[in-house]
């Protein structure tokens, strides 16, 4: 796969002129030259296969040769709500979830949860998708919503949907969970709890609201492992 770029611009065959950030690491970074295949994303599910023509100090011109749309992404919605965890453990949790294929991430603010309010601003989280989406080829930007109150979260939603929450001690594990789900089930939503767990109270007021509640197995994963670990099973 060539190196994959993301413009944040409309994108058509023809001539197209790449500055900024993006621009530096195409030149300086990844020392590409004219001549040299790249391929841009814009994520509206398109990718854009370029030919580099020119290369200045801060401008990239390229020739788009075409626009190309492979099927990438999953067969259903998936939605996944969680704590953001801290520091580098959000970077690796968004990274992951982009890679899986996940539609939406809602970040959750829970009882026992302790993210400090910069850890959730969503232009940084939305660098991270792009991080996810160079790497496996995704053209479809996985969406990021506000920080989400978990009382509201949980009692919105469909009826028809899917809805899994992860805590731990369940007598419903995972793999029999999904066995039981339907093919047909086309909004899967999932959420894991904050490293100090959902509370009782939490738990209650999902279930209550049609969400069901499995176990991950006898040992305590971290939020960010639950969650992939979770979505990851959604997925297949
Ligand atoms: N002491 C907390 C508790 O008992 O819930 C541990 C919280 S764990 C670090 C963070 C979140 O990951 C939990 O709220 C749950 O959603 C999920 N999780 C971790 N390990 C799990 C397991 N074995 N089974 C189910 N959920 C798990």
């Amino acid at each position: 796969m060539s190196e994959r770029f993301y413009v944040n611009l409309p994108l058509c065959p023809g001539p197209f002129l790449l500055d900024g950030p993006e621009a530096h690491h195409l030149a300086a970074v990844c020392r590409l030259r004219p001549g040299d295949e790249v391929c841009l994303f814009n994520g509206d599910g398109h990718e854009y296969p370029a030919r580099i023509t020119h290369v200045a100090r801060r401008e990239i011109t390229l020739e788009i040769l075409r626009s190309a749309a492979p099927q990438r992404e999953l067969p259903f919605t998936l939605e996944v709500a969680a704590p953001l965890p801290k520091g580098d453990r959000s970077q690796f949790l968004i990274e992951k979830l982009t890679e899986l294929g996940v539609t939406t991430f809602v970040p959750l603010k829970c009882g026992f949860s302790n993210t400090h309010p910069r850890e959730t601003k969503r232009d940084k989280l939305e660098r991270h998708v792009i991080e996810g989406c160079k790497q496996c080829g995704r053209n479809v930007l996985m969406r990021i919503e506000g920080l989400t109150d978990w009382a509201s979260y949980c009692t919105r939603g469909k009826p028809d949907e899917l809805r899994v929450l992860a805590h731990p001690g369940q007598a419903e594990d995972l793999a029999s969970f999904w066995r039981a789900a339907s093919v047909s089930d086309q909004r899967r939503v999932i959420a894991v709890g904050p490293e100090g767990g959902f509370t009782a109270a939490e738990v209650a007021l999902a279930i209550q609201h049609g969400w069901q509640a499995v176990s991950l197995g006898p040992r305590i994963l971290r939020v960010e492992t639950a969650a992939i670990v979770i979505a990851a099973a959604a997925c297949v």
